[in-house]
């Protein structure tokens, strides 16, 4: 009975995007025509080598930082892996310290490093937020230690969107001498973010969030940060993570890249009127409680997460899958689990309001149409399943 349009509202882009396809032309010639080995001298390797630096060349300027400082990855989770053991077995095996500073809302590929290095022997401190999702400068400050190397703090929580004050944050352990990274695979493309102004140390890019391939990614890295690499072998990306480079996909992520570049300024904005009007929409149409878990100003614009505390996530998203709209119960890698966000825990909420959350992720294809029937079916679904819970 539900859907019978056969309707396919996509609204998960937080969990990953269709890939554009623009990029799948750029991949396309890059797999069939330009398959050499970058590394090699001949006129195959050097037209790779074209590639390859093109593609650096199109992330750098995202930065606003020079190409040299852009080693390529298998992703975000290697980018962010990379920055916490690379520069913390850097330090330890130099005898800089031991003591790592991270907060509460952070994304597993920084969380479970962390909780490795715990058990190895370091210390981590896991930075409390508040209830909208910030974490407070001035905590990090008193935070900071004698011992302290790295500080990891993400600029957009991937699950409320919430845009952490980094500057301030940066700018507080660049006094210290402290490094300082961000993973920024939420916001990176969507709003700014400028290494040339802001003493960032270490960035973690993802090319899958953006419409570009999965499996691909990348760390910036300032000039003069060291950190011990992960990988041993031929010498690639300046040894620091070194294999064969995965061509077509870095040359898909180039090419994403450039396209958010030319919408950065129009596209957040397009997609925070419809978030908001998805949020008045269900507000006014839903009989029951719903709180907005986050802060809706400093928030990045695509992102929605609502708690409906009488009913459990879990059917409100099966409800939608069957309509053709395509949501989340938190990040991908949490939900199927019965296990409740750690993040809205984080925010204060109790298990079972953080159990019957739903995060909506808009993108690029999405209309004022889609937001409309999306509205609609959220809360006849809420108003039903809230009926049935008495
Ligand atoms: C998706 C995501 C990652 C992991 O990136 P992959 O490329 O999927 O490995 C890391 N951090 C955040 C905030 C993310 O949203």
């Amino acid at each position: 009975m539900s859907n019978p349009e056969k309707r396919f509202i996509y609204l998960d882009h937080s969990a990953t995007t269709p890939i554009d396809p623009r990029v799948v032309r750029k991949m396309t010639e890059v797999l069939t025509e330009k398959w050499g080995n970058p590394s090699s001298l001949h006129q195959k390797g050097r037209e790779a080598k074209i590639v390859l630096e093109e593609a650096r060349e199109k992330i750098a300027s995202m930065l606003a930082c020079n190409s040299e400082s852009i080693t390529f990855t298998s992703g975000g989770t290697e980018a962010d892996n990379l920055a916490v053991f690379g520069v913390m077995f850097h330090a330890e095996k130099h005898g800089k310290g031991k003591h790592l500073i991270t907060s509460a809302v952070e994304h597993s590929a920084i969380a479970k490093s962390a909780a490795y290095l715990e058990k190895e022997g370091f210390q981590i401190t896991r930075l409390p937020v508040d209830s909208k999702g910030f974490v407070d400068p001035d905590e990090l400050r008193s935070a900071i230690k004698i011992d302290t190397v790295l500080v990891s703090i993400m600029h957009v929580n991937n699950e409320i969107g919430t845009i952490q004050p980094i500057g301030e944050m940066a700018r507080i352990c660049a006094e210290r001498e402290i490094l300082f990274h961000t993973d920024a695979v939420q916001s990176f493309g969507k709003i700014p973010l400028d290494v040339s102004e802001l003493p960032i140390d270490l960035v973690s890019l993802s090319s899958h969030k953006i419409y570009g391939p999965k499996g691909v990614g990348a760390i910036y890295i300032r000039p003069g940060v060291e950190l011990l690499p992960r990988t041993y072998g031929g010498g690639q990306e300046k040894d620091i993570r070194t294999g064969t480079e995965n061509l077509p996909g870095i040359a898909g992520f180039g090419e994403a890249v450039a396209i958010c570049s030319s919408e950065i300024v129009t596209e957040n904005s397009r997609l925070e009127i419809l978030r908001n009007q998805l949020l008045k929409l269900v507000m006014e149409n839903i009989e029951g409680e719903v709180i907005v878990n986050g802060d809706l100003e400093n928030r990045l614009g695509a992102n929605l997460n609502l708690s409906f505390p009488a009913i459990e996530g879990e059917s409100m998203l099966r409800s939608l899958d069957l309509d053709g709209i395509a949501a989340s119960s938190g990040s991908a890698c949490s939900s199927g689990s019965a296990k409740p966000s750690s993040v809205l825990l984080a925010l204060g909420l109790d298990e079972r309001t953080a159990q019957s959350s739903l995060r909506l992720s808009l993108g690029r294809s999405t209309t004022e149409s889609d937001i409309k029937y999306t509205a609609e079916r959220i809360c006849y679904h809420a108003n039903r399943l809230m009926a049935l819970a008495f």
